[in-house]
């Protein structure tokens, strides 16, 4: 087109372009295809066992998972695509787990949440306590932020996939959930499973993990307290230890020795509470421990 352009008139040009084979025709615009609408698919994540509020299970999302999420909320998955999810005490009867795949596509699973019977005390009267200080009440403030900090901890540790032991053995003295209501008035629940014992008895590590809270100094309300990250969220916190034998940041292996029982802190007698969560949510030990099962 521009050979002709400088020698022939602009009307010109016209007649020469439809007379003329010679000259190329403009490239047609690049075909490109309608991109597929993404979809939203009902799927099935495998989880293990029963949802319901307090239990923790295990699930495989779909290959080609980028993102996964749990209510809106992203949670971590392992590159084999395994993950733990937990429903707290108190969950709502429902959660929706969601995959979003490479190609744009979402899976999509709805959760029926079970409730869960929790041992629930009335008693007439209100719980017999002193008024706390200004300054008891800052030095327990700072306690929970160490709790909360340590447990924002995370580490790239598998004892979350393995089937838990006991830390110790012995007979349950207090459940997880239970709850006492004072003439109506709701106390705390119990946030953890109690095994009694004598004090010295050594404590063992349910799972593998990373040691992300290790006393002294002892806590009020929990004594000397241990905390252990197994990774993807889940961590458990061991309370009123007459000893601790491991150290912040060291690397434990499941069955390892990690203190002893004991009767510090809060506590009327030996034994042993172990608590765990699973992000934001607490989660009953008891039946990760009966479980043999490896996920
Ligand atoms: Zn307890």
């Amino acid at each position: 087109v521009k050979r002709g352009a400088g020698a022939i008139g602009p009307g010109l040009i016209v007649l020469a372009l439809a007379g003329c084979a010679a000259v190329p025709a403009p490239a047609p615009p690049p075909v490109v295809a309608p991109p597929r609408p993404a979809r939203a698919v009902e799927g099935d994540f495998a989880l293990t066992g029963r949802a319901a509020q307090g239990v923790l299970l295990f699930g495989t999302a779909p290959p080609g998972t980028v993102a996964l999420l749990l209510d809106g909320q992203a949670i971590a998955f392992a590159t084999d695509r395994r993950f733990p999810i937990g429903f707290g005490r108190d969950h709502g009867p429902e959660a929706v787990l969601e995959a979003r795949l490479a190609s744009g596509d979402t899976v999509r699973q709805r959760i029926a949440v079970a409730p869960t019977a929790w041992d629930i005390e009335r008693l007439p009267t209100l719980p017999r306590g002193t008024p706390q200080t200004d300054a008891a009440r800052r030095a327990r403030a700072d306690e929970l932020a160490r709790i909360e900090a340590a447990r924002s901890l995370t580490h790239d540790v598998a004892g979350w996939r393995q089937a838990f032991v006991w830390p110790v053995k012995g007979r349950i003295s207090g459940r997880f959930g239970s709850q006492r209501v004072y003439a109506g008035e709701p106390g705390a629940y119990h946030s953890g499973v109690d095994v009694a014992g004598v004090t010295g008895t050594p404590v063992v590590s349910p799972a593998d993990g990373v040691v992300i809270l290790a006393s002294p100094p002892a806590f009020s309300f929990e004594g000397n307290l241990l905390m252990i990250d197994h990774g993807m969220g889940l961590n458990s916190a061991f309370l009123h230890l007459s000893r601790i034998d491991v150290r912040v940041g060291e690397r434990i292996s499941r069955g390892q020795v990690i203190g002893a029982v004991g009767a510090t802190g809060r506590a009327t007698g030996p034994h042993l509470h172990w608590g765990m969560k699973w992000r934001g949510e607490r989660i009953d030990p008891q039946p990760l421990a009966d479980a043999t099962t490896l996920r």
